[in-house]
């Protein structure tokens, strides 16, 4: 399988280089040159792990295959605790797949769990040798997911920034307490597009670069339009169709709809490659929160930046550009030409509009909706009190959404958080009282519910906490050349 990018600026490129470079030189994102398809039959009765190696070595197929088996099995076995891509049944027709049974408890431990052990190996693949030192910019979720990937990998050193005061307790003690010798934490004097900002400006650097060559390192991102990420995403929709079939929610061949609480559109675009693969996937309907540029793009093909950012109960959605909609523009286009100009309008006047062929076709996959905070905490309640499902702050969004777009065709609702990272926003939506501590709010929401936290989450009350060090947005730079 070779790769090209979504504007048309190289192509014949291998997995492994697609994944050790990231970005492609001309700016756009890596994609398949086709779409492998899918053997349904030999696959449905494949353990996880199994069927992982099988759909991702359909699409690394420079990487040797028991690399990849021992790559799956070492990533979705015990460190899922048996549960990965778990499905919930939450009332007649009605689904959740419950993809936060990981080691950080969102659903980017399934990327972020394996793509550092095929960065590793691509590297090898391509006989480099340099450190690769990746930065990472997080508002929360990322940077832990992150931290918790690459702990301890050969040939890998990560810095994580994140604004202090700007995560959740729980979220800042995720970080704080990482284990692991190649691993370091920054809290950044202000909010989320400070640390960002710096970020980007080190990767921009020149003399940066050229400082940190001389001592052998390279630097590289995790964030989440690397292909390394997202094709371990496309495993999960292939597991919830099979397991759904199995216990006869629908006939074989019968399609299954998804919902998908979507930011990056990393995770609901993984969909459309099962689909395109051949999984008979029925609609994708892509959920936002208020910042919802991408359901005023899927309704009318405009998608426009220019509008006031929200900061919600729902943070890792809360995205104005969703960069891995390029790559769908790309595959329902069939353009790199028109992609790169799309992606030059967005950059120089932050808008622009797609043809009616275009649209037609992200239509025919694609459903949408969005949910504002007030709507998706009184469906964190209604799923709880009606079906004594609890559910988090994003998943609620999705759930809300699904109501309105059902088919006669089962629904399933991607859960990407336990409702324990966000205790506080969770109970608060079930009318509890709520204190500062999102400690206490566990407790309370185990008490209210009847459920429990997650051991990775209850246990960091004792974790001993590695890293304190708060820095300027300023002083970044000088934290990445360390
Ligand atoms: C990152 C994230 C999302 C959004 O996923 P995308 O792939 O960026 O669309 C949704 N929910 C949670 C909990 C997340 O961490």
């Amino acid at each position: 399988m070779e790769y090209q990018s979504t504007r048309g600026g190289s192509t014949g490129v291998s997995a492994s280089e697609a994944i050790v470079r990231g970005l492609a030189p001309d700016g756009g994102l890596y994609v398949p040159m086709s779409f492998p398809q899918a053997d349904l039959e030999a696959w449905r009765s494949l353990p996880y792990p199994e069927l992982a190696a099988k759909v991702v070595g359909c699409f690394l197929t420079d990487y040797d295959p028991a690399f990849l088996q021992k790559a799956a099995e070492d990533t979705y076995g015990a460190a899922f605790g048996g549960k990965a891509g778990h499905v919930e049944q939450v009332r007649e027709g009605l689904y959740a797949l419950e993809l936060w049974h990981g080691p950080t408890c969102a659903f980017k431990d399934y990327a972020l769990q394996l793509m550092p052990k095929l960065l590793v190996q691509g590297k090898k693949n391509l006989h480099r040798t340099e450190m690769t030192r990746i930065l990472v910019a997080t508002s929360g979720d990322t940077g832990k997911a992150a931290l918790a990937g690459y702990a301890g990998l050969e040939g890998i050193q990560i810095a994580v920034f994140y604004p202090n005061a700007g995560t959740s307790e729980i979220q800042r003690l995720q970080m704080a307490t990482q284990q692991g010798n190649n691993v370091a934490v920054f809290a950044v004097n202000g909010n989320f597009d400070d640390a960002q900002t710096g970020v980007k400006r080190v990767f921009a650097d020149a003399d940066v670069a050229a400082q940190l060559e001389t001592r052998g390192i390279r630097l590289s991102s995790a964030n989440s339009i690397n292909w390394g990420r997202l094709v371990p995403q496309i495993v999960y929709y292939f597991y919830t169709y099979f397991r759904l079939a199995e216990t006869g929610a629908m006939a074989w061949g019968q399609p299954v709809d998804f919902c998908v609480p979507t930011g990056n559109f990393g995770d609901i675009l993984a969909g459309y490659y099962a689909k395109r693969m051949g999984l008979p996937v029925g609609r994708l309907v892509c959920a936002s929160n208020e910042n919802n540029v991408l359901t005023d793009f899927i309704r009318t093909g405009t998608y426009d930046a220019r509008r006031a950012f929200h900061k919600t109960a729902s943070p890792s959605m809360d995205i104005l550009i969703s960069s891995n909609l390029e790559r769908l523009l790309y595959h329902v286009s069939g353009s790199a030409e028109k992609v790169a100009g799309w992606m030059k309008q967005l950059a120089a006047e932050g808008c622009y509009t797609v043809d009616a062929d275009t649209l037609a076709a992200v239509q025919a996959s694609f459903g949408c909706g969005w949910a504002d905070d007030a709507q998706g905490a009184a469906e964190i309640r209604n799923r709880f009190e009606q079906d004594h499902y609890l559910c988090d702050t994003h998943t609620a969004v999705a759930f809300q959404v699904a109501e309105s777009c059902r088919s006669a065709a089962p629904m399933v609702v991607l859960s990407t958080a336990s409702p324990f990272k966000f205790p506080r926003d969770v109970l608060r939506a079930l009318g509890g009282t709520v204190s500062e501590s999102d400690f206490d709010a566990m407790d309370a929401l185990t008490a209210k519910t009847g459920c429990r936290a997650p051991a990775a989450l209850a246990n960091l009350r004792t974790m001993p906490v590695r890293f304190t060090e708060t820095i300027a947005p300023g002083e970044i730079r000088a934290a990445a050349l360390r």
